[in-house]
């Protein structure tokens, strides 16, 4: 199984990589997967993993990739952050990443666009860490508008894609001063707090960006249908720009927030109405959505739970890693609203491709042998205490869900099987992330 199409196949699988599809000769050992699906591994673009000066998450590494590989993710890509050069942020990445098991990648948050960042940009994309990642909502970000053109500018040219997370400062430092002033600190006011109007001005005033600087931007977890059109008229312009969703925003809407355990699916953004949903699974059918990439970053229930919190303290996140690819089969290809064929291409090959992934995303002679064997059939009920991330409760507690991974394999090595971790921490690579052709190259500028 592909995002081409299907066949049945034999895969073979020699010094990690896939050296033979169709048929292949027997081997020394074989994995029978008849009746089953051979996926190649997820690629999760979103993720927060790697530790900050003052903070380690929840889901470490070794936490996170332990559900990623339960699930079918064999390669995710963990946000960094800036500490004085770019470089730090990577290396503290790679320290913490030695207790992966799954193949890891970054995107360094860039948080001070100095001259001296900017600079860091070609030598990091030359040692395979060609991507960064910007926060409009950052309440700088309008001030230093002029460093961060620079940092696109040399961004385009060094051929990184550049992360986007697009909510309007201004819109939501509005509403939340709004709300706190009527007396609506309640978690109940959070949607209200950051409008989908946010995401709108937001993605519009990037894709002005990305055709001032020819600079590729990735827009990580779109939620409503605002920012989908907003998307799809950027792509219309013919500019280098991509659209990822994630899980919650295609299966929970804001009814949620009328729960008094509201604050459990608090994430940024919101979540939406049925009419953002309905327009998220027809983006993310019709191509105007590239990814669904989890931005997996959980909080024990007692911390999101804590008494008194308003709205804006609830630490934002939850966990998704482990049934990334067992909901979007269940809920999108059984009930008909995606394709296989679509389902595999959103989860592992256009994020391997857009991130520059070389050798990851697809099952293709010379790729890793990074591949899943899938139940279509199995039947599951999500129960936090069943899953592998440190998280003391699940976003989709008892949701019935058809379809589950067997077996993993990582570079041809049994990482998963049938319940039980298998690979050992410290069994993840850096995967080596290719530059995007320079915008000059692209004949842009
Ligand atoms: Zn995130």
């Amino acid at each position: 199984m592909t995002a081409r199409g299907s066949s049945r196949a034999d895969v073979g699988v020699k010094d990690g990589r896939i050296v033979a599809v169709g048929d292949v000769p027997r081997a020394e050992r074989e994995l029978d997967a008849s009746g089953k699906l051979i996926l190649p591994g997820c690629v999760d673009l979103h993720t927060h993993l790697a530790s900050t000066p003052t903070f380690t998450p929840l889901d470490d590494f070794e936490h996170g990739t332990r559900a990623a590989i339960a699930g079918g993710v064999t390669t995710v890509c963990s946000m960094v952050y800036q500490e004085g050069t770019l470089r730090a942020g990577i290396e503290r990445g790679m320290r913490d990443a030695g207790r992966s098991l799954a193949d890891f990648a970054f995107h360094v948050v860039v948080t001070d666009p100095s001259d001296a960042a900017t600079g860091e940009l070609p030598s990091l994309a030359a040692d395979g860490h060609a991507g960064l990642k910007v926060f409009m909502v950052a309440p700088h970000f309008d001030e230093r508008i002029s460093d961060y053109v620079r940092l696109l500018r040399a961004a385009a040219e060094a051929g990184m894609l550049v992360a986007v997370h697009a909510e309007d400062h201004a819109i939501v430092a509005r509403a939340t001063a709004e709300l706190h002033s009527a007396g609506h600190d309640d978690v109940r006011y959070f949607p209200e707090s950051r409008p989908p109007e946010a995401e709108d001005v937001a993605i519009r005033s990037a894709t002005q960006l990305a055709a001032k600087t020819g600079a590729a931007l990735y827009f990580v977890h779109l939620s409503s249908r605002v920012a989908v059109a907003a998307l799809a008229e950027a792509k219309a312009r013919g500019l280098v720009v991509f659209g990822e969703t994630r899980p919650l925003y295609l299966y929970l809407t804001r009814e949620r927030f009328e729960r008094p355990d509201a604050a459990l699916w608090v994430g940024q953004p919101p979540l939406r109405e049925r009419d953002d949903v309905d327009a998220v699974w027809d983006a993310l059918r019709s191509g105007v959505l590239d990814t669904v990439g989890t931005d997996h970053y959980p909080h024990r229930r007692a911390a999101k739970l804590a008494p008194g919190l308003a709205f804006d303290r609830v630490p934002p996140g939850v966990a998704n890693l482990e049934t990334l690819l067992p909901m979007l089969h269940s809920e999108g290809v059984r009930r008909g609203r995606l394709t296989l064929e679509r389902m595999v291409d959103v989860l592992a090959t256009s994020p391997a491709r857009i991130a520059g992934l070389q050798g990851k995303g697809d099952i293709a002679v010379g790729s890793d042998a990074d591949l899943v064997i899938f139940d279509p059939d199995l039947v599951r009920t999500i129960h936090a205490s069943e899953m592998h991330s440190a998280c003391d409760y699940d976003p989709y507690e008892g949701w019935e869900v058809t379809g589950w991974p067997t077996l993993t394999l990582l570079r041809g090595q049994t990482a998963y099987a049938d319940g039980e971790i298998v690979a050992m921490p410290g069994q993840g690579r850096l995967a080596v992330r290719q530059a995007l052709q320079s915008s000059r190259a692209r004949g842009m500028e």
